[in-house]
C-alpha cells in the first residue's frame, strides 16, 4: 500500500510506477480475462507489442485448466491475495512458469484486476517457502523480493513518502518505520547523492546499483531503477530496487547463508550443479547423483559431457548464461535410451567475492519430462475425445454433464451449450424402465463400469438405438469430471441387422419371424434364466382344409391368425415354425397372464354373428411349456409344448393345454409302444375278432367287421383305438392290413360255414393304407390266392380318408369296386358328411356312428338325423348299418326305421372265431 495523503499524487505516480516498473511484468485484465493495459516490461516479457498483447484474452496464454484463472480470481476479488503458479505463452511460443499476483479496482463501474507477473524460475521454490514465513505473501504492490518505494525533495530534504513491506524482508525494516524519515536510513550514504544528481539532471529515469543498509547495519547492492516524477513542483522519485543475484546468498550472516545454501543444495528436489566459466563442474548435489547417474569422478568435467547430452546445441546456451550471469531455458533431447527429456535449465551467477576472482556459476536443473509428457497426452486425450466419432460426455459427482464433444451434440441434436449442465435423463426414451436405471447405477458405483444397448431419444424427440459405456473415473483429481459415458450409434447397426434379420429370420408369407430365429431367441431366454413360456398354436386339420378348400384359403387363414396373434401377444416374439404352426415366446416380466391372452385369442377367432360367408372357418389347438429351472434344452422346451398342443388337439376347437410330466410320460408310453409294435408284427402278438352284423330284414347274422387285438406280452391288450393311431404314425398300419385280410382269409371256411355262402366281412382300412397305389392289387392277389371271391369283402373308410386328395382316392375306390369289393362309409355323420361324395365314390353302405344311436331316447334331434340318413341312403341306393347299438330300445327304434343292418354289444361283442359259432346261434 502506498501512504501517500493526495489522491491525484497518488493516482498519476501509479501510473508511473505501473509504466516503468522494470522487472514485473503489470497486466490489467478485465474479470473475463480480456487484456487492456500492460507495462513496458510486460511487452518484453511476453514479445508481443502492447497492441497485439491487448487484444489478447489472459486465458488464451495462461496453459492451464481455466478453472485456476477463475480460482483466482475469485480469491483476488474477496482480496485473499495469494500468489498463483501459472504457465503463460511467450510469443516464442516458450512456455514460463509464472507468479501472478492480482488486486481489483473499479473504474467508472467496470471491474478491473491489476496483475504482477513475476518469472517464477527467478525463485526457487525453497525461497519461497522463506519468503511465506516472513509473511510475503501479504505483501500489496510487490515484486516479491522488489522494494518499492518513493522519495519526495521538499526543501533539498529526502523524504521516504512509501514503501512496500519488501522492506520487511530485504532491509529489514517496517515500512511503516521508514515513511516520514530520510532515505539514509537504507541507503549507504555512498549513493544518497544520486538522486539529487538525477533531479538536475534532464534525465527521468537511472538504472543504478545502490548500495542499501538493513536494520541492523548490513550492506546489500541492489539494482535500482530509479523513475523522477515532476508535479506542482515537487519531485518525487519512484524506485523499485531489485536484488538480481540470489537474495538468500546475500544475507551477511555468512554462517547462516552457508547453512541455508547447504540444505538447499543438498534436499532440493530438482538437481543442482556448480559450475565455472568454462563449464566445468565444480560440485553438484544427490538428486544429479540420482537423475543423471553422475559419480564424484565427473568433477573438473564438462557440464554437458558429465551429464552424457550428446546434443552439442546445449552449449550455446550455456554460453549465453554464463555472458549474461543469468538465463532459464529449456532444453530437449533424447537419452542414450532414445527417451525424450524435457529439461529446464536455471543458471545464476554466483555473487562474485573478492578473494574468488573466478566467477561460478550455480545452475539448476529441472527434469520436467514427466509434467511435460502428462501435458501432451492430456492434450492427446482431449484430442481424441474431441474428434472421436463415438459421442463422449464427462458428468460430475451429481451427474450433470459438464462436457460434450462434437459427435455426441451431431447424435442427441443438442448443442454444447444445451446439453452440459444437463442431467443425462433428457436423453431418456422411455424404452428402458426405472429398474433399467436403477441396475445400472449400482453396476457403476459397484464394479465402475457399466455396457449395455440402451434407446435414446434426440432433441426432436426421435428414439435412435445406442451402445453405451460408463466409466467411473476412479480417484477423480476433479469432481466435476467423475463420470465418462461413451455412446455409439447403432441406428445404421440395426438397420443392417434388420434388414439381415429379415432376410435370414421372417417368414415370406406372414413376415413373422421363422423358426431358427426363434430357436434363437429362446436360447438367450433360457440362458439368462428368464422366466418365460413358449406357446404353439395349430391350425385343426390345416392339411385337410388346405385340400378341400384350395391353399389360397389355406394361406388366408395363416395370415389371419398372424394379424390377430399380434394384436393379443403385441411386442412379444411370434413365429412361424411350421406350415400350419406358430410359436409365441412369452416373457412373464410383462402383464398379463397366458392363460388370458389365449382366451383373449380364440375370442377373436370365434366366428361373429351376422357376419357373411367370406369369414374363414377355423379353429387351432394350442400347447404351452412353462421354463422353469434351467435342466431342459431349447428343442426340449418346443417338444413339450408340441406335446401339451397334441394333447388339446384331441378336443379340437380352440383349446389349450399345459405341458406337464402327466403328458411326457403318456408320450413315453406311446414311444415304447411304438417300440413294441415293431416287434408285435413279428412276434405274433396280432390277433383278430370278428363282430356279428345282423340283417333286421331276414332276421339272422349276414357277416362280421374284422376288428384287430393286440395282446402285449407285458402290457397285456391294447385296445385299436390307442395303437392303431400310432402305427398309422409310424407306417406299421400296412403291415397290420395285410395281417387282418390275410388272417380273415384263413378264417373264411368258418365265416361262410356260420353265415352263408353271401357272407362279407367288412375289413378296415386306414386312410395310409391307401398311400401304396400297389395295395389294392396286393389284397386282390391275397384274397384270390385263397379262391376267395372279393365280393365276399366290405373295404370300410373313413370320411376323412377322402378328404385329401378325392380324385387319387376316387382311382383307387373305382380299381376296388372294378375287382368286386364293396366300399362302405364309416362313422359316417362324424365328419364332413358330404353326400355329393358319396355319390361320386358310389358308395356302397353307410354306418351310421355310434353317437348318433347313443341319444336315441334322449335327443329327439338325432333321431330325425338318422331318419334323414337312412332316407337318403335309400335315395342313392345304399344300404345303412347301425353300429353301437346295445340297448333294446335302440334296436327297436332302428328296426322301426327300416334299416337293414345292426351291429352292436345289444346282439353281439367281438369274439374270437372259435367262439363265433355260440354266439350266433
Ligand atoms: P370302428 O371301425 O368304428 O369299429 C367299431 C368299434 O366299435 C370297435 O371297437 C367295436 O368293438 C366297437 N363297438 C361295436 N359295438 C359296440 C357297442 O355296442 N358298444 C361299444 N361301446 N362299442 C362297440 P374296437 O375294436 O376297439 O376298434 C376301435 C377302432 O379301431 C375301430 O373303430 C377302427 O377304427 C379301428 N380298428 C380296429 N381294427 C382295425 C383294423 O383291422 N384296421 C384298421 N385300419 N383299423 C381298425
Ligand atoms: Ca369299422
Ligand atoms: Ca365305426
Amino acid at each position: 500500500m502506498f501512504y501517500l495523503n493526495d489522491p491525484i499524487k497518488e493516482e498519476t505516480l501509479k501510473q508511473e510506477l505501473y509504466s516503468n516498473m522494470s522487472f514485473v511484468a503489470l497486466i490489467i485484465r478485465t474479470s473475463d480475462g480480456q487484456i487492456v493495459g500492460c507495462n513496458n516490461f510486460a511487452e518484453n516479457f511476453y514479445g508481443y507489442t502492447s497492441d497485439i498483447l491487448c487484444s489478447k484474452n489472459i486465458n488464451t496464454i495462461n496453459q492451464l485448466p481455466k478453472i485456476e484463472v477463475d480460482l483466482e480470481i475469485e480469491r483476488a476479488k474477496s482480496c485473499k491475495r495469494n500468489f498463483f503458479l501459472f504457465k503463460h505463452e511467450l510469443s516464442n511460443g516458450d512456455v514460463k512458469d509464472v507468479y501472478v499476483y492480482s488486486y481489483p479496482f473499479v473504474e467508472e463501474g467496470n471491474d478491473y484486476l491489476l496483475s504482477i507477473v513475476v518469472e517464477a524460475q527467478t525463485i526457487d521454490s525453497k525461497v519461497i517457502e522463506y519468503m511465506d514465513q516472513l509473511k510475503m505473501n501479504e505483501v500489496i504492490i510487490d515484486s516479491i523480493q522488489d522494494l518499492i518505494y518513493t522519495i519526495d525533495i521538499i526543501e533539498d530534504k529526502l523524504v521516504v513518502k512509501s514503501i512496500n513491506e519488501a522492506s520487511k524482508s530485504i532491509i529489514d525494516f517496517e515500512s511503516m518505520d521508514l515513511i516520514g524519515q530520510n532515505p539514509s536510513m537504507f541507503i549507504h550514504s555512498r549513493d544518497i547523492g544520486i538522486f539529487f544528481e538525477l533531479k538536475n539532471s534532464s534525465d527521468y529515469q537511472l538504472n543504478k546499483t545502490v548500495l542499501h543498509i538493513t536494520k541492523d547495519k548490513r550492506s546489500i547492492n541492489l539494482d535500482t531503477n530509479i523513475n523522477k516524477v515532476e508535479l506542482n513542483g515537487v519531485t518525487t522519485f519512484i524506485c523499485v530496487a531489485r536484488d538480481i543475484r540470489e537474495n538468500i546468498m546475500l544475507v551477511n550472516n555468512l554462517d547462516y547463508t552457508k547453512n541455508l545454501f547447504t540444505n538447499l543444495f543438498n534436499n532440493s528436489h530438482d538437481s543442482m550443479f556448480i559450475i565455472n566459466k568454462n563449464l566445468e563442474v565444480k560440485d553438484f548435489n544427490n538428486v544429479s547423483r540420482a537423475l543423471f547417474d553422475i559419480q564424484q569422478n565427473k568433477l573438473g568435467m564438462d557440464l554437458v559431457k558429465a551429464l552424457d547430452i550428446t546434443n552439442t546445441s546445449i552449449y550455446d546456451k550455456l554460453h549465453e548464461a554464463i555472458l549474461i550471469g543469468y538465463h532459464s531455458f529449456k532444453f530437449e533431447y533424447d537419452d542414450k535410451h532414445g527417451v525424450t527429456k524435457y529439461l529446464r535449465f536455471i543458471v545464476n551467477q554466483i555473487d562474485e567475492v573478492e578473494e574468488k576472482p573466478n566467477k561460478d556459476y550455480f545452475v539448476i536443473i529441472v527434469d520436467e519430462s514427466d509434467m511435460i509428457i502428462t501435458q501432451k497426452t492430456t492434450q492427446l486425450y482431449q484430442h481424441i475425445f474431441e474428434h472421436n466419432s463415438e459421442g463422449v460426455i464427462v458428468t460430475n459427482d451429481k451427474g450433470i454433464i459438464q462436457w460434450a464433444n462434437p459427435a455426441f451434440c451431431i447424435l442427441s441434436g443438442f448443442n454444447r451449450n444445451e446439453i452440459v449442465g444437463q442431467n443425462p435423463r433428457v436423453l431418456q426414451s422411455g424404452k428402458q424402465d426405472e429398474v433399467f436405471y436403477q441396475e445400472m447405477w449400482n453396476s457403476i458405483l459397484k464394479t465402475g463400469s457399466y455396457s449395455t444397448e440402451i434407446w435414446n431419444k434426440n432433441k426432436q424427440g426421435i428414439l435412435y438405438p445406442t451402445f453405451l459405456n460408463v466409466y467411473k473415473i476412479e480417484q477423480s483429481f476433479d469432481k466435476n469430471l467423475s463420470y465418462i459415458g461413451i455412446v455409439k450409434d447403432l441406428t445404421a447397426k440395426k438397420k443392417l441387422e434388420n434388414k439381415v434379420t429379415n432376410l435370414y429370420n421372417k417368414d415370406r408369407l406372414t413376415k413373422l419371424f421363422n423358426r431358427y430365429y426363434f430357436e434363437e431367441k429362446l436360447k438367450v431366454m433360457m440362458d439368462n434364466h428368464n422366466k418365460c413360456a413358449v406357446i404353439l398354436i395349430e391350425v385343426d386339420e390345416f392339411k385337410k382344409i388346405n385340400d378341400l378348400k384350395g391353399h389360397d384359403y389355406g394361406d388366408r387363414i395363416l395370415l389371419d391368425i398372424a394379424s390377430k396373434l399380434e394384436f393379443v401377444f403385441e411386442e412379444r416374439m411370434i413365429s412361424r415354425m411350421g406350415s400350419d404352426d406358430f410359436g409365441i415366446l412369452f416373457e412373464f416380466t410383462r402383464f398379463g397372464s397366458v392363460e388370458e391372452c389365449l382366451y383373449k385369442f380364440f375370442l377373436m377367432l370365434r366366428p361373429r354373428e351376422g357376419s357373411s360367408n367370406k369369414t374363414l372357418n377355423y379353429t387351432v389347438s394350442s400347447g404351452i411349456s412353462i421354463i422353469q429351472g434351467d435342466s431342459i434344452s431349447v428343442n426340449q422346451t418346443i417338444k413339450n409344448a408340441a406335446i401339451a398342443k397334441d394333447r388339446a388337439s384331441k378336443t379340437r376347437g380352440n383349446h389349450f393345454s399345459i405341458y406337464s410330466e402327466e403328458m411326457a410320460k403318456e408320450l413315453r408310453y406311446k414311444m415304447e409302444l411304438e417300440e413294441a409294435l415293431e416287434i408285435a408284427t413279428t412276434e405274433q402278438e396280432f390277433y383278430v375278432m370278428y363282430q356279428p352284423i345282423y340283417n333286421t330284414r331276414l332276421d339272422r347274422y349276414t357277416g362280421v367287421e374284422a376288428l384287430v387285438r393286440w395282446e402285449h406280452h407285458s402290457y397285456g391288450s391294447i385296445s385299436p383305438g390307442v395303437f392303431i393311431p400310432i402305427a398309422e404314425a409310424n407306417g406299421f398300419i400296412k403291415d397290420i392290413g395285410y395281417y387282418v385280410l390275410q388272417q380273415c382269409c384263413n378264417d373264411f371256411s368258418v365265416l361262410k360255414e356260420c353265415f352263408g355262402e353271401d357272407v362279407s366281412i367288412a375289413i378296415n382300412m386306414s386312410p395310409l393304407q391307401f398311400e401304396q397305389s400297389e395295395v389294392v392289387n396286393n389284397m386282390y392277389q391275397m384274397v384270390k390266392e385263397h379262391n376267395i371271391n372279393p365280393s365276399s369283402f366290405e373295404i370300410e373308410i373313413t370320411e376323412s380318408s377322402y378328404m385329401t386328395n378325392i380324385n387319387y382316392f376316387m382311382e383307387m375306390t373305382d380299381e376296388f369296386k372294378r375287382l368286386g369289393f364293396s366300399i362302405v362309409v364309416d362313422d359316417f355323420g362324424t365328419g364332413y358328411s358330404s353326400l355329393n361324395r358319396l355319390v361320386e365314390l358310389d358308395v356302397d353302405k353307410v354306418k351310421i356312428d355310434k353317437s348318433f344311436i347313443d341319444h336315441i331316447g334322449s335327443l329327439k334331434k338325432y333321431e330325425e338325423l338318422i331318419e334323414v340318413i337312412n332316407n337318403i341312403s335309400k335315395t342313392l341306393d345304399m344300404d345303412v348299418v347301425a353300429e353301437g347299438v346295445e340297448k333294446d330300445f335302440q334296436y327297436d327304434f332302428i328296426k322301426k326305421l327300416g334299416i337293414k343292418y345292426v351291429q352292436g354289444y345289444y346282439k353281439s361283442r367281438p369274439v374270437k372265431i372259435e367262439y363265433i359259432r355260440e354266439v350266433i346261434k
